[in-house]
């Protein structure tokens, strides 16, 4: 793989990117990691604003030309996970680990405004440093507080180590699931374990919940309609012959197709209804909203297709295969156009082998970090012109 951007850079980014490994921090408690990159702005003098939407930074490198102003974001939170690479820049704090290489989305960044700082560009740039992207509240909070009034596109990445570093998928459309969460609160009448007859069993009552849950997917919904209902969550009882008054669960919904997650939520709340009364339990339901399906628009999609191809050529350019992972991206992506990409950061052979995000072994290869912050700084100057020294 050719270098994209020189070696110096290169080597920067690496070192802090493991600077920001070693030092993770939870969602909502990105400060520390916020101070390090407003440390790294503050040195390339570009004017920036921290505190947006939580710990996040917006950065702006303002051009005397006018034009748009293109945005591009990574995130910078970390997971409740223990690291358990043994790498020598392993996480310093106990079960917190950049498990889904929102480090180097971060390093990927400060490249890339690195790189654009030097071009003469006809419009502007904003750099988005979102905090609390795990817990979905980051993007929300940061249009919240204005990140992106003004802004005419947005463009940005998640590193995949099932792809070898120096590809890149991109697509169209749909690409990413929507995020609801449930949670159940059932309750019953608590009773002796052997005299079930003088209570209402809330656990019988949960356990049908569950299993009738699952017909939305297999028969409500097209099969061509890609759907996820589950319940991650039961708790209830505490001794093995009582029956206990409440039962809680919780759960994660997931739909591919904007009007697919605009039913559930009524589906859900039918059969939570129908069955606790069919078992004499009440049962209550908060169903809450909290990232839309991520869309990729076309002639944006197509701007970081080109990107890629003058960067890595064409041949390092796959499909992405469709996931119903949830991004927050997705909420800029619902107010302003744009396009979110895998940057492949597995090993170059036998990726598919490679721990996958959010595992307490997940590593990532550094030779995507160049990749991305080129890739980065190609969008925006194909977006901006490139009358400068390139
Ligand atoms: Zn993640
Ligand atoms: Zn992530």
């Amino acid at each position: 793989m050719k270098l994209l951007v020189e070696e110096k850079l290169a080597e920067e980014l690496t070192a802090f990117r493991r600077e920001l490994h070693a030092h993770p921090e939870l969602s909502l408690e990105e400060k520390e990691t916020a101070g390090r990159v407003a440390e790294r702005i503050e040195r390339m003098g570009i004017p920036y604003t921290r505190n947006v939407g939580g710990h996040g930074i917006v950065a702006e490198l303002r051009s005397e030309q006018d034009g748009p102003t293109i945005a591009l974001r990574a995130d910078m939170d970390a997971l409740p996970i223990e690291e358990e690479t043994g790498l020598p820049f392993a996480s310093k704090r106990k079960g917190v680990m950049h498990a889904c290489g929102h480090d180097a989305h971060t390093a990927m960044l400060l490249g890339a405004m690195e790189l654009l700082r030097r071009e003469k560009l006809a419009g502007h740039v904003r750099f988005i440093f979102q905090a609390a992207e795990e817990v979905n509240a980051g993007a929300r909070a940061m249009i919240e507080d204005g990140a992106l009034n003004g802004v005419s596109e947005i463009y940005g990445l998640h590193n995949l180590p099932t792809l070898s570093a120096g590809k890149l998928a991109t697509c169209s459309g749909p690409m990413m699931g929507s995020v609801d969460r449930i949670d159940i609160q059932i309750e019953g009448k608590g009773a002796h374990g052997a005299i079930p007859n003088e209570g209402h069993d809330p656990i019988v009552c949960a356990s049908a919940i569950v299993m009738a849950l699952q017909s939305i997917v297999s028969r409500e919904l097209s099969p061509f309609e890609p759907a996820v209902v589950t319940i991650g969550s039961i708790k209830a009882g505490e001794a093995n012959n009582v029956i206990p008054h409440y039962a809680v669960m919780s759960g994660t919904v997931r739909t591919f197709h904007p009007s697919v997650q605009a039913g559930m939520k009524e589906r859900i709340e039918r059969i939570v209804r129908t069955v606790a009364d069919s078992y004499r339990c009440k049962a209550a339901l908060q169903y809450t909203m909290q990232v839309p399906v991520l869309v990729n628009h076309e002639e944006q999609t197509n701007v970081v297709d080109e990107a890629v191809d003058e960067q890595l050529g064409a041949d390092s350019r796959v499909h992405a295969a469709p996931t119903l992972a949830g991004e927050d991206f997705s909420l800029y992506l619902e107010r302003v156009p744009g396009c979110f990409f895998w940057l492949g950061s597995g090993p170059e052979h036998d990726a598919g082998q490679a721990y996958g995000l959010h595992h307490p072994k997940f590593t990532l290869n550094e030779a995507c970090l160049p990749v991305g912050a080129a890739v980065l700084a190609a969008i925006v100057k194909r977006r901006l012109g490139r009358h400068g020294k390139g």
